[in-house]
């Protein structure tokens, strides 16, 4: 396929970062390997848009793949972070934001009695299983096919869909050994962990699940599923942990705990509580995170943990985050999911938009999905011509069919109304694709 604009400012850096970086980038969806053409590499950032190394301006669908809920450079997290930046970069000591940034999450989520902070959405995870195993004494972990949490090794185990199927690593360099304690369950099937729970009692430290998984594109869970995961883990003595690094601070103030109200054992955070830094944070019980070092004997470190220029930035963009902010995500997302909706049906194509609070992704196909398999067997192919279409129409979306799309308080009429404006186009694209 070829596309209708050339983007040469960031062909030139693609190349060059070719050169020096693998595949010419730092995290892989971003080499727009799943829709091809060439990644745009971004200057600035204001408000919905974003503005290319070629000059084109873009309204932003992705916010940083979430962290950005106020927009791009608000000035008032930009005032945060040139202050905490004039004070000095780093210490290595423990500073006011720190419990500052802990108090904010503490004081919106009730599990959460005590947080650590740590720098990505992966180390979260990594040391909430490592703190579930230390806790409980046991060494297997159950988690769903389709959710992410990050590439810790042992969870980027996702094969084998079968009941209790022993994870197999999914990537090379993740060992048997790595994997082999992962247990990889289908996503939304209460019985399969039921089952898992039967076959394995007493060696199930925690199951991780996606609060409302969005990295296989947006997969909420049926009713009731959070609940009876939280009911089957208490009643065979494991740890749910809940990961909100996504849906944490985003689709609610409370994250999608204030949604549906079960409570987790042990929680993760990340990305909007960064304030577009790397801050991120796992948390919950009293007890069990006092198991943590230097509290208890389960060992978790961090150079940059709590960095004061990540934890201004965090701690202000939580303060600004109140009803009315979360109000205005909420009704951007519904607008624009009312403009492609229409853009789709008016095209003729099969779609479904799925939404979890204002986090929502569309899938090419006519049949509610509702776990990976489904996810997988949309017409993916529709979403290559779609996506390059909104792209030369100025519209940045998230470059790949299995992911969330994202939008701020900044998202206003204007910004909306350029999307609404380039989607009928698109969804023709999308209708005339082929595979
Ligand atoms: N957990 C979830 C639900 C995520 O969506 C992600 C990243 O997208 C992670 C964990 C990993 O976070 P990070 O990319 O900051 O390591």
């Amino acid at each position: 396929m070829t596309y209708s604009y050339e983007a040469p400012v960031s062909q030139s850096l693609f190349d060059r970062a070719a050169a020096v970086t693998p595949g010419g980038v730092n995290s892989p969806v971003r080499a727009f390997r799943a829709v091809g053409g060439t990644p745009r590499f971004m200057v600035s950032g204001a408000g919905p848009y974003l503005m290319d190394a070629d000059g084109r301006e873009y309204v932003d669908l992705v916010c940083s793949w979430g962290p950005m809920i106020l927009g791009h450079s608000h000035p008032e997290v930009i005032a945060a972070v040139q202050e905490a930046v004039s004070r000095g970069m780093s210490f290595g000591t423990p500073g006011e934001d720190e419990v500052a940034l802990a108090e904010e999450i503490t004081g919106r989520i009730d599990p959460v009695d005590q947080v650590r902070l740590v720098s990505s959405g992966t180390e979260a995870t990594m040391s909430a299983i490592r703190l579930a195993r230390g806790f409980t004494g046991r060494a297997k972990v159950v988690k769903f096919a389709g959710c992410y949490h990050g590439h810790v090794d042992a969870l980027l185990a996702a094969a084998g869909s079968g009941v209790a199927t022993l994870g197999l690593p999914d990537t090379p360099g993740v060992t048997g050994a790595q994997a082999g304690d992962t247990i990889v369950l289908p996503y939304n099937d209460i019985e399969a962990v039921r089952a898992a729970f039967a076959a394995q009692p007493d060696e199930i430290a925690c199951v991780i699940t996606e609060a409302a998984p969005g990295n296989m594109g947006i997969v909420p869970p049926l009713p009731g599923f959070n609940e009876q995961l939280k009911e089957l883990c208490s009643a065979h003595g494991a740890l749910y942990v809940s990961d909100e690094v996504m849906t944490g601070f985003r689709v609610d103030r409370r994250g999608w705990y204030g949604i549906d109200g079960v409570t987790p054992d042990l929680m993760t955070f990340g990305k909007v509580m960064g304030g577009g830094f790397p801050a991120a944070a796992f948390g919950g019980r009293r007890d069990v995170m006092e198991h943590l070092a230097p509290a208890g004997p389960v060992y978790q470190a961090g150079t940059l943990s709590g960095n004061p220029v990540a934890t201004a930035a965090g701690v202000a963009q939580l303060r600004l985050l109140d009803d009315a902010a979360y109000a205005a995500v909420d009704a951007a997302s519904e607008q624009l999911r009312g403009a492609v909706t229409e853009a789709f049906t008016k095209a003729g194509v099969a779609h479904r938009v799925q939404v979890a609070g204002n986090m929502f992704s569309v899938f090419f196909t006519d049949q509610p999905v509702t776990d990976y398999e489904g996810a997988k067997s949309q017409e993916a192919f529709r979403f290559t011509a779609f996506f390059h279409s909104m792209l030369a129409q100025g519209v940045y979306l998230p470059p790949s069919a299995f992911e969330s799309w994202f939008v701020s308080t900044a998202h206003d009429d204007g910004a909306l109304e350029r999307v609404a404006e380039a989607l009928p186009e698109a969804a023709r694209a999308a209708a005339e694709a082929t595979a």
